[in-house]
């Protein structure tokens, strides 16, 4: 079990960025992976913060997660042997950096600038490029530290897609228990409580959770690090990705580049409630309330988008038993779910 040694959240917290690394015992050298635009929010602060305590400090800037990202970022880290990588960004500089210092064998520090999911806090990452589709596993972030004065300026649409990525938690847990049950997969009780005690907060905060609510946000971010912690403590993505992210990497492969990862997974958690029999109202409700899409048009999708990815979700990940390999779809059920749920 691999876990954060320090999360920090909160208001200017990025201020106390070189007390934490030097208390980690990195106080020589350190790798900044950003994004042009992250860089300027926040990782040149990291920067000056660390100089200041003459450590080392070099900057790379990568603008997507693809696999030759990674490559450089890895060799990067070769030449400068840096004592440890900060990932100050979004998903994907976080990816980046969480992936390229795992297979150099040195630890990440995790800096988010948006709440747009939870690969701020957990040990897998997504890359473009990889044989699969999904998240693979990584390394835990040694420590987080998420200053909600930063998260506060990005754009709402990525707290609602965040929100979203909690909220689906609730179907991937159910999914766990069905494997559990039916397959005798290994269920962890302990990670599962928290990846739904998360949704669950998400869910009853959901009125809180509002631009310009700082209270709000750190709901959002402290449910999204738990859902990370939740996946540490699991060793696998299972408490936090079920049939839902399936419909969400579905439509990654439908339309690509396309759309906010939260934002289609909470679409397809609507659809897998329904499935689950469980109170699927509730969920496009409260995604409604937090403004996350609920429907194809909201998500810029046509009807037979939706229905197509459906219809793929279930080959994505074979061996990921869920509610999609014990109810087989056909097209026309996958129609029939979209539309009773309202999705189109
Ligand atoms: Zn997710």
């Amino acid at each position: 079990m691999q876990l954060p040694r320090e999360v920090i959240v909160g208001n200017a917290t990025l201020e106390r960025v070189s007390e934490i690394t030097q208390r980690l015992g990195f106080s020589r050298s350190a790798l900044i992976v950003a994004g042009s635009k992250t860089y300027e929010t926040a990782g040149k602060t990291v920067k000056a913060l660390l100089e200041k305590e003459r450590l080392e400090v070099n900057t790379l800037l990568v603008e997507s997660a693809t696999i030759k990202d990674v490559a450089n970022v890895q060799e990067k880290i070769r030449v400068l042997k840096p004592q440890v990588v900060f990932g100050v960004g979004g998903g994907t500089k976080i990816d980046v950096a969480k992936v390229s210092s795992a297979r150099q064998e040195v630890p990440f520090i995790s800096v988010p600038t948006t709440a747009s999911h939870d690969g701020i806090a957990s040990p897998s990452s997504s890359i473009k490029g990889f044989e699969k589709p999904y998240s693979v596993m990584a390394q835990a972030p040694i420590a987080i530290i998420a200053d909600t004065n930063v998260i506060m300026r990005a754009p709402w649409r990525f707290a609602t897609s965040g929100c979203a990525d909690v909220i689906a938690k609730i179907t991937a847990v159910k999914d766990w228990r069905l494997a559990h049950e039916e397959k005798r997969e290994y269920y962890g009780e302990y990670a599962a409580s928290l990846a739904l005690m998360s949704a669950k907060l998400v869910m009853e905060n959901a009125e809180l959770i509002k631009p310009e609510s700082e209270e709000g946000l750190r709901i959002l971010i402290e449910a999204l690090i738990s859902c990370g912690v939740s996946m540490s403590i699991a060793g696998s993505s299972r408490p936090c990705s079920g049939s839902e992210h399936l419909f969400g990497h579905a439509l990654d492969l439908v339309k690509p580049n396309h759309g906010m990862h939260g934002e289609k997974c909470g679409v397809g958690t609507i659809m897998m409630a329904y499935l689950h029999k469980m109170n699927w109202r509730r969920v496009r409700d409260t995604l409604k309330m937090l403004g996350a899409p609920t429907t194809a048009k909201e998500l810029g999708l046509k009807k037979g988008e939706i229905i197509k990815a459906l219809e793929l979700a279930t080959t994505i990940r074979p061996e990921r038993y869920t509610i999609l390999s014990k109810i087989k779809l056909n097209r026309e059920n996958c129609e029939k779910i979209a539309r009773i749920t309202e999705v189109i």
